[in-house]
């Protein structure tokens, strides 16, 4: 274990649930990592960086996730690793990154034991039910990927370039390019750290805010231009799967946008609800302002997520007369 006076950060997490991680990996034959259900570059970030470092450590790792990485994540290498097809007996160690409840490993309706095998819960939502055998939830952390750096010092595996660039991604991602209020001076250390073991911010940016299709951008001029602003200043927007089907686009394309929402001069939150083919709604929170704690408004409709970004999913349909009206099942 690390020395914390030799090249480490200050530790803040869970040392002792730390400690017991470490003994649990090295003891495992095969190793499944599970990144949350529509991942995001902080879920990614997290698989990818665990993966590489315990596979340079000589572990058999494999990495599952229900959903494929958004196109965002793929200039990352190995971001084609994720594979669909989980048989929790093949395995005798499952570590959750970055999902912020138990509805977000996805793989559990499937396999509703899971969670009774050797199962360690890394993540860094406050609505994390604590499902794991190990949890390492850290909701003072501003992202998953930043309790991987801690924990990679304090099992002393080093950080490779490739890792630096997972890490990068998944802190600049869930501090929202550094302008949430999670952006703590440690975060800016650490991601100066990171950019000095080569990880590649022009890459990182790059694939977040140039890479948008002609198709991308006819639908979000068009979700645009039919939001709604109340008297308070919060914007709403309501999408029907049409839309995404007129515009050849997958609800992948939405990311990002209920982060233009909260741009509305004066707003408390912003709420974008999207309708998937499953028949699922989603709902997407952002807040900007300081008293607002969306991770209760989600969890009472059976989300989760952060104070300042969260999420839900309900089983319903959108529909747009006279005002936008979600119908739930
Ligand atoms: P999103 O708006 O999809 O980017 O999600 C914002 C935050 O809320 C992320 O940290 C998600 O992990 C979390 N989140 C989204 N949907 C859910 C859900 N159904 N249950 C729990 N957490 C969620």
């Amino acid at each position: 274990m690390a020395d914390q006076n030799h090249n480490s950060p200050a530790f803040t997490i869970d040392l002792d649930q730390a400690a017991q991680a470490w003994e649990s990996i090295k003891s495992a034959k095969q190793i499944a990592i599970i990144s949350h259900r529509h991942p995001d570059p902080d879920t990614v970030g997290a698989n990818l960086a665990l993966r590489s470092a315990l596979t340079k450590a000589g572990l058999q790792i494999q990495s599952f996730c229900v959903d494929a990485p958004p196109e965002t994540c793929q200039f990352l290498e190995e971001s084609a690793c994720y594979q669909k097809n989980f048989q929790p007996e093949n395995f005798d160690l499952i570590i959750s990154v970055d999902c912020g409840g138990i509805e977000q490993v996805a793989f559990q309706k499937q396999f509703p034991d899971i969670f009774k095998s050797n199962f360690i819960n890394i993540d860094h939502h406050a609505s994390n039910q604590l499902f794991g055998t190990i949890n390492i939830v850290q909701t003072n952390l501003s992202s998953t990927c930043e309790i991987i750096y801690q924990l990679l010092h304090f099992w002393e595996l080093p950080v490779t370039t490739d890792i630096s660039n997972y890490l990068l991604f998944g802190l600049y991602y869930d501090t929202g390019s550094f302008m949430h209020p999670n952006t703590t001076p440690t975060v800016l250390e650490i991601a100066s750290d990171l950019v000095r073991l080569g990880a590649r911010l022009d890459l990182i940016t790059k694939s977040l805010f140039q890479n948008f299709t002609e198709n991308k951008f006819h639908l979000w001029g068009q979700i645009l231009e039919k939001i709604k602003v109340t008297a308070e200043g919060n914007a709403a927007a309501a999408i029907p799967h049409q839309d995404l089907v007129k515009h050849q686009a997958g609800s992948e394309e939405l990311s990002g946008l209920t982060n233009y929402l909260s741009m509305v001069k004066g707003s408390k939150f912003a709420v974008m609800v999207s309708e998937e083919e499953t028949g699922q709604i989603r709902g997407s929170l952002r807040s900007v302002s300081g008293d607002v704690d969306l991770s209760k408004l989600a969890q009472s409709l059976g989300g989760g997520g952060h104070r300042k970004a969260s999420g839900f999913s309900l089983e319903g349909k959108i529909t747009e007369h006279p005002f936008w009206t979600i119908q739930q099942n």
